[in-house]
C-alpha cells in the first residue's frame, strides 16, 4: 500500500530528509548479494521501499520508529549494504532507514581496553584510528573497508582472524539499541555480568528485525610486537582438517589459519600449476610466546604431511585480504556468476559435507572452490566460492537460485549450520525455521514482544 501524504509529511517533520526519488529507491532495493546485482542488471526491483529516511540523531530514529509502529509501516535499517545475502532489502516496501548519517563519535579507554563508537562508524576508519594508538580491533572481516560496526553486530559478523580474537559476539562489550516502540535500551557488562541472561546476545545477529543499534562498545587489543607467517603445501583436505582439529584441541590460537582445497589453492597461491591443498598459518604475540606457538603449529602441520614453502604466499594474501575484485568482476559480466556461501559443521561432519557439496555443486558451476578459515575446538567454517559463465543474466539468476537451494538442502541433510557469518537475509529466510528448529519459537515470541506491529525488517529470519 503506498504511503499516504499525511504520513510522509509527518515523517518529514521528524527526520532530516525523506527521499522518494525512484532512482534512489531502485538503488536501495539491492545490496552486494550477487542475486540482487543480477536483478539490477536486468532492471528488476522486486523489493523496493517507498521512501528512504535519512536521520542524524538517535532521537530522530526513536521518533521515526514510534511513528512507523503506530502506522504499521515497515522499516528496514540499511548501513553500507555490504550484506551478501539480501539482509537490508525492504521485502515489504515501506521505509528504508539510512543510518549512515548519525554523528561520528569515538572514545578509546586505554585502561579498560575498550572503544565506544557510533554504530555507523566505518570499520577501516576505526581500525586505522586504533592502529595509530597502538591497538587493533582484532575484527577484520574481508569487508572492513565497506561495512559498519552496527552492521557487524546486526549480522553476527566474524573476521579473518577470528581463530585468535573470536567473532563479533566475543568482541562486544555493550551497545545501545532503539526498539520499535522508540524506547532506548542500553546493554552492557563490566566486564562480565551474571544478573539474568546475557541480553547483549539478543540483538546480535538479529539483522535489524528487533531494534536499531546506535552506538557500540568493543574490546580493543594492543598491536602484537611479533607476527610470524608460513605457507604450507598440504596433500589433501583430510590432512589439512586433521591438522586444524589437532591444533584447536591443543589450545593453540594462531591469528591466521586458512586451509584451501586443491582447486582454491591455485588461486590462493596465484599459481595455476599448484597441485595440492595449501595452508596459511600465522602467530601473533609477545616475543618468545609467538615463536613458541609458531613452532608448535609447524610440528603439527608436518605430522599431517605439510611441507613449508616460506612466508611469501601467506604475506601476499595478507596484503590483498580485502580484495573482492575477482568475485565482483565476474558478477559484472553479462551471464557471469560468482557466489560465496559459508556454512559450518562439527569436525565429525565437515569432511563428508565438503565432499558432498563439491559433488552436488560441480554440475552448477565451472569452478567450485573451498576453504576453511574460522576454526573452533568443536568444528570449523567452510567457505565455498563458485564461478560460472552462463548465457545471460536471466540464466544466471536461475542458476544462482539452484546453487542456493542445492547448497542449503545438502547442509540440512548433513545437519550442518546453514550460515557461518553472512547470515540469513533474503536468501536463507525460508530456511530459518528448519535451521533454528524449536528455537525459532523463541525468536517469534521475542519478535512479537519487541515489535508487535512487525515493522522492523519484515521477511527476514523467517519472521
Ligand atoms: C567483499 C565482502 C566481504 C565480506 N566479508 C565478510 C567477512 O569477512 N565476515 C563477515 O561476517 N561478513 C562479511 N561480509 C558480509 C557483510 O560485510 C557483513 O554482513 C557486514 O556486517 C554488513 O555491514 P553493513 O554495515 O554493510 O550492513 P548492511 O549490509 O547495510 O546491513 C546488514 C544488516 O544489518 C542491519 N543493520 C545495519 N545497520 C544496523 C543498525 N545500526 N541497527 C540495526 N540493524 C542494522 C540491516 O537491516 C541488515 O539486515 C562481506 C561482504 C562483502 C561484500
Amino acid at each position: 500500500m503506498p504511503l499516504s501524504d499525511s504520513f510522509l509529511n509527518q515523517l518529514a517533520s521528524l527526520v532530516d530528509q525523506v527521499v522518494t526519488d525512484p532512482a534512489a529507491l531502485d538503488a536501495t532495493s539491492h545490496d552486494t548479494w550477487p542475486m540482487t546485482t543480477k536483478w539490477a542488471a536486468v532492471g528488476r526491483h522486486p523489493y523496493r521501499g517507498e521512501a528512504i529516511v535519512k536521520v542524524s540523531s538517535a532521537d530522530q530514529i526513536a521518533a521515526l520508529l514510534r511513528a512507523a509502529s503506530q502506522a504499521g509501516v515497515p522499516v528496514t535499517p540499511r548501513a553500507l549494504a555490504s550484506s551478501v545475502t539480501g539482509q537490508p532489502i525492504p521485502t515489504k516496501g515501506g521505509l528504508v532507514l539510512d543510518v549512515t548519517g548519525l554523528p561520528l563519535a569515538l572514545a578509546v579507554n586505554e585502561t579498560d581496553l575498550t572503544v565506544q563508537v557510533s554504530a555507523n562508524y566505518l570499520g577501516s576508519a576505526l581500525e586505522e584510528h586504533l592502529n595509530g594508538l597502538g591497538y587493533t580491533l582484532g575484527h577484520s572481516p574481508q569487508s572492513l573497508l565497506r561495512s559498519t560496526v552496527g552492521g557487524w553486530l546486526s549480522t553476527l559478523a566474524t573476521g579473518q582472524f577470528s581463530s585468535l580474537y573470536g567473532g563479533i559476539e566475543d568482541l562486544v562489550v555493550g551497545y545501545t539499541v532503539i526498539l520499535a516502540s522508540g524506547e532506548t535500551i542500553q546493554l552492557q557488562a563490566k566486564p562480565r555480568a551474571a544478573m539474568g541472561p546475557d541480553l547483549r546476545q539478543l540483538f546480535i545477529g538479529s539483522e535489524g528485525t528487533l531494534g536499531v543499534i546506535t552506538e557500540v562498545t568493543l574490546k580493543i587489543f594492543p598491536v602484537a610486537p611479533v607476527e610470524l607467517l608460513q605457507t604450507y603445501a598440504i596433500p589433501s583436505v583430510h590432512d589439512g582438517l586433521t591438522f586444524m582439529r589437532a591444533q584447536a584441541a591443543a589450545g593453540l590460537r594462531p591469528f591466521l589459519l586458512r586451509l584451501y582445497d586443491a582447486d582454491e589453492a591455485k588461486h590462493a597461491m596465484v599459481d595455476p600449476a599448484f597441485d595440492s591443498g595449501c595452508l596459511f598459518v600465522g602467530s601473533r604475540g609477545l616475543p618468545g610466546v609467538a615463536e613458541a606457538e609458531f613452532a608448535a603449529l609447524d610440528e603439527l602441520v608436518r605430522q599431517s604431511g605439510g611441507r613449508a614453502l616460506g612466508p611469501a604466499a601467506a604475506a601476499a594474501w595478507m596484503d590483498r585480504r580485502y580484495d573482492f575484485s575477482s568475485v565482483e568482476n565476474m558478477v559484472a559480466k553479462p551471464g557471469g556468476i560468482a557466489e560465496t556461501i559459508e556454512v559450518a559443521h562439527y569436525w565429525s561432519g565437515i569432511e563428508d559435507l565438503y565432499n558432498d557439496l563439491k559433488r552436488v555443486l560441480a554440475p552448477l558451476a565451472d569452478e567450485v572452490l573451498a576453504h576453511f578459515s574460522h576454526v573452533y575446538t568443536q568444528g570449523t567454517s567452510m567457505y565455498m566460492i563458485l564461478f560460472a559463465q552462463t548465457a545471460d543474466d536471466e540464466t544466471a539468476i536461475d542458476r544462482l537460485e539452484r546453487i542456493w537451494s542445492t547448497t542449503m538442502d545438502c547442509c540440512l541433510e548433513h545437519g550442518a549450520e546453514l550460515s557461518h557469518h553472512h547470515g540469513g537475509g533474503l536468501v536463507r529466510s525460508p530456511y530459518s525455521k528448519r535451521s533454528l528448529g524449536s528455537a525459532h519459537l523463541v525468536l517469534e515470541k521475542v519478535k512479537r514482544a519487541l515489535d508487535p506491529a512487525g515493522v522492523l525488517n519484515p521477511g527476514k529470519l523467517g519472521l
